[in-house]
């Protein structure tokens, strides 16, 4: 059964990392309506989620580059071709409909987590190690109160007037979430973490250290080794073990875990897919799986010599929309046209040419 689709277009790109981004942009080059998911409220992938101000060394011509400038720069570059971008929404299904070009519909239908369905007739999957989930709290199972009183994603603070929160974790993004309910003055709040010791820069340490002595914020530490639950079935406070052996209560009206991301491939890896050790595995004329109008670029595909390198992933996402231009427009010739005398292209990017060159414009596909 086919659920009502949202978003009609010509090609879904699962995963908005370095290579998604960039897959975009080139399937804009080749008029290909393209849409961008990823499970993360935030472009950019592993460049922006682990290693935002680490410069990269190594990506023609650009000396050094961080990982959040590199992710300002694609989207910017994408910009003018205005794909949209459907943050912090996991693709969960691919359901395969009819024969391509076939009158009565999409070839695909992919679904999300925030119940969006995509109906397409390419899909290029750009999912890096996959999706960037936060991490649960270890060896707990507060399913129960997921959603209620356990928040992983983003919070409104103002709805937690006069509650006792609790934000567990070592991280930048804990100590951030902390402070931020602390000064809009919002909750009562611990910080909950094994050590005193956290892994975030001098300068938001010296402030959470400040908002720590002022009083603002609790500092609690151990491990949460149970949830403990109210006669009314809420989660009343976690018991804590402390380095000392210790066991106590630390009680809440609201849990807010902040341990970090991880990749979870998930459903991608039940797909029907040809894997090799989590791997997809494509061709490398076309980065094709084996099943047509699926294509797969970036860290997630496997072929002899691969590497995970960003110029690699770019070089991928290249070909692979000239592919998948020629797998929507079969017959036609796709040929190759170069940004600086393509009107046609600059016309799309909404760059007006330097000089006028009409026959320069286009190269024969043999080029
Ligand atoms: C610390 C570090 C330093 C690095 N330094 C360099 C360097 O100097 N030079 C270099 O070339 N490379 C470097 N790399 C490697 C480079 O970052 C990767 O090759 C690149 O990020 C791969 O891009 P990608 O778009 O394929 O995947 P990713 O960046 O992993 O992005 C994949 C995206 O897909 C999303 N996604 C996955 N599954 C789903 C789903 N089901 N639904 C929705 N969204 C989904 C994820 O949330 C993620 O945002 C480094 C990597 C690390 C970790």
């Amino acid at each position: 059964m086919v659920a009502a689709v949202s978003h009609r277009t010509d090609a879904v790109v699962i995963g908005a990392g370095p290579v998604g981004l960039y897959q975009a942009f080139q399937l804009g080059l080749q008029e290909v309506r393209c849409h961008v998911i990823d499970a993360l409220p935030h472009a950019g992938g592993q460049c922006a989620a682990l290693y935002p101000a680490k410069p990269i060394y190594d990506l023609p011509g650009i000396v050094a580059c961080d990982g959040q400038a590199l992710t300002r720069q694609l989207l910017r570059q994408l910009q003018p071709l205005q794909v949209p971008l459907h943050l912090g929404q996991v693709v969960t299904g691919l359901q395969r409909l009819s024969a391509p070009g076939a009158a009565d519909g999409p070839r695909f239908c992919l679904h999300t987590s925030g119940g969006l369905v995509f109906g397409c007739d390419a899909v290029i999957i750009a999912a890096g190690a996959g999706a960037f989930l936060p991490r649960k709290v270890p060896l707990l199972d507060l399913s129960p109160w997921e959603g209620r009183q356990v928040h992983y994603g983003e919070v409104t603070p103002d709805v937690w007037v006069g509650q006792s929160v609790v934000v567990m974790g070592g991280t930048a993004s804990a100590a951030e979430c902390a402070l931020q309910l602390a000064e809009q003055g919002a909750a009562r709040v611990t910080l909950l973490h094994r050590t005193d010791r956290f892994d975030i820069d001098a300068e938001l340490d010296e402030r959470l250290q400040s908002a720590i002595g002022a009083g603002w914020i609790r500092l609690a530490l151990g491990q949460p080794v149970a949830a403990i639950a109210a006669a009314d079935g809420r989660l009343e406070a976690l018991e804590i073990a402390t380095a000392d052996d210790q066991r106590r209560a630390l009680p809440l009206d609201v849990l807010l875990p902040r341990l970090g991301l991880s990749p979870q491939l998930g459903p991608i890896a039940d797909w029907g897919l040809a894997l090799q050790r989590k791997h997809l595995v494509v061709d490398t004329e076309r980065f094709a799986t084996a099943e047509p109008g699926i294509f797969a670029v970036g860290d997630i595909n496997t072929y002899p010599g691969k590497r995970k390198l960003l110029v690699c992933g770019f070089h991928e996402a290249t070909l692979a929309a000239f592919a998948v231009a020629q797998w929507l427009r079969p017959g036609q010739r796709i040929a190759l046209e170069y940004t600086t005398t393509s009107a046609r292209l600059q016309r799309l990017l909404g760059v007006v040419p330097q000089a006028t060159d009409q026959s320069s414009s286009r190269m024969g596909s043999g080029a």
